[in-house]
Order: C-alpha cells, then sequence, then structure tokens
C-alpha cells in the first residue's frame, strides 16, 4: 500500500462502487487522514488494489477538546 502518498482525488458520475484503478466492485474500506487541527479527512481505499483516494470534501470533527487558548479561557 501506498501510505505515504498522498490520496487521489476522484471526480465521480452517478455511482462509484468498483476501484477507479483495477476495476474491483462491491465498495471500499475506509480510512482517516488528520487535517489540521481537529478534523479528519475521510479517505476510500480499494480492498484490492490499496488504492486511495477521496471523493469531494469529506470530513468530520474529531470531537477532540480544543487546545487552551487564553484569549478565549482565561477568566476576567
Ligand atoms: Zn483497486
Amino acid at each position: 500500500m501506498e501510505k505515504d502518498k498522498a490520496p487521489e482525488a476522484i471526480r465521480m458520475e452517478e455511482e462509484l462502487s468498483a476501484c477507479p484503478k483495477c476495476g474491483a466492485g462491491r465498495g471500499f474500506h475506509v480510512s482517516f487522514l488528520r487535517k489540521e487541527g481537529r478534523s479528519l479527512a475521510v479517505v476510500l481505499v480499494c480492498p484490492s488494489c490499496g488504492f486511495r483516494f477521496t471523493v469531494g470534501e469529506w470530513s468530520f470533527p474529531t470531537g477532540e477538546p480544543r487546545p487552551y487558548d487564553p484569549s478565549i479561557d482565561s477568566g476576567p
């Protein structure tokens, strides 16, 4: 698997359930890539050839508490 390589951005049509690289069907595995801060990007991985790719901007917050910020968190 090419873990150090950035996932390729795939432009899709009506449906995407087969690997854009090797053509293996039945969907994909999912992995996560930490973006800056407290956000994770979803990366799709072909279970057959390991091709990693993204489809649009698919990310979500980690739910981790934000770091201490003195400008907000310090009292009056
Ligand atoms: Zn594949």
